[in-house]
């Protein structure tokens, strides 16, 4: 920093000695002292090249100039700017980092019933969706309606289902709700015996009374069987007019008292124009020992057709 008067003369100079001299060798000395005010790239009087800014007193007509190297000035520019420039980077590293935390807080219960909503078919998909904590109102709002799809969704399905196992005219379970049943409880290893049940000269009695009143029969034999079977032995329309007992964890005693005791309750039933009808019943059970669940069929066919050949109105066991 150096003051110069109007003529060029230096009056202030960080170098003592070069007070009283007259400013020279320096390629920007000219234009300052025309200017007045303002800034300039010039070499100074030791030949470096300089940035300098100057301003002029205006009471005493001195121009002050400030001067310092170029390449000092740039590397210190150069120094603040790396400075800045990693400030920057760790500032933004950490917004970032708070940001993915943020999103992947905000995301994750959403991330998470959507993936339920893609596996809805899956047994514990309610309990897992009941599970999700929602922290804010669109995860309560989509909570909420999957929940209530979900249920939607299952009562359909056992609506299907029940149409699909169940017999239209008698309201039991067809053959293959029956199916599904002797699997369950055959993968349960349990034992059962089946009751086939078939009416009596049932050709007869829609032959006399009509189709009509042969369908009401089977209603009420529907109906009776389920008053007097237990609540766990599953009644079933095998077809046409006849009928199977499932008996799990029956022996064959069991069944054929069950048998029995229902083939009297239907004799001595009164239905009304009939008067009343008679039915054959053939037993058979399953102990695991055979892996061909269609022997225990045959097995009640031929036991079935026995009480048929032996008169009707009468149980046949397997023996
Ligand atoms: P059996 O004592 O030998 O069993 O003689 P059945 O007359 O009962 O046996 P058959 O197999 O000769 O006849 C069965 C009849 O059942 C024939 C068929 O028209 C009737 N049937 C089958 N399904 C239905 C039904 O859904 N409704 C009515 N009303 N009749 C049916
Ligand atoms: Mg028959
Ligand atoms: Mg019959």
């Amino acid at each position: 920093m150096y003051v110069i008067d109007k003529n060029g003369q230096i009056i202030f100079h960080p170098d003592s000695n070069r007070i009283g001299d007259i400013a020279k060798n320096n390629t920007g000395i000219e234009d300052i002292k025309k200017q007045k005010n303002g800034k300039m790239r010039l070499i100074n009087s030791r030949g470096v090249d300089n940035l300098a800014g100057f301003a002029h007193i205006k009471t005493t007509d001195w121009i002050i100039v400030s001067q310092q190297p170029t390449l000092e000035l740039l590397k210190q520019a150069n120094s603040i700017i790396y400075k800045v420039s990693g400030g920057i980077f760790v500032f933004y590293l950490v917004i970032f980092y708070i940001v993915w935390k943020c999103s992947f807080y905000i995301a994750s219960p959403l991330h998470e019933l959507a993936n339920m909503a893609s596996s809805l078919d899956r047994a514990e998909v309610g309990v897992d969706i009941k599970n999700i904590s929602p922290w804010y109102y669109e995860i309560v709002k989509f909570k909420f309606s999957l929940l209530q799809s979900l249920r939607k969704f299952s009562k359909k399905i056992d609506e299907m289902d029940y149409y699909v196992n169940t017999d239209p005219l008698t309201g039991l379970m067809n053959r293959r709700g029956m199916e599904f049943e002797i699997d369950k409880i055959i993968s349960m290893k349990n034992n059962f015996s089946i009751l086939l049940i078939d009416i009596d000269y049932f050709k007869k009695i829609n032959d006399t009374y009509g189709h009509a009143q042969g369908d009401l029969v089977l209603k009420f034999l529907a109906e009776i069987m389920q008053k007097n079977f237990r609540t766990n032995d599953i009644c079933c329309r095998y077809g046409g007019e006849e009928f199977i007992v499932i008996m799990p964890h029956s022996n064959k005693q069991e069944a054929y008292e069950s048998a029995e005791r229902f083939r009297k309750i239907v004799q001595e039933t009164y239905i009304e124009n009939i008067y009343s009808i008679t039915i054959s019943i053939g037993i058979a059970s399953w102990t695991g020992n055979s892996n061909d669940i269609s022997e225990i069929f045959k097995q009640a066919d031929i036991n079935l057709y026995q009480a048929k050949n032996n008169g009707r109105n009468r149980v046949i066991p397997t023996v």
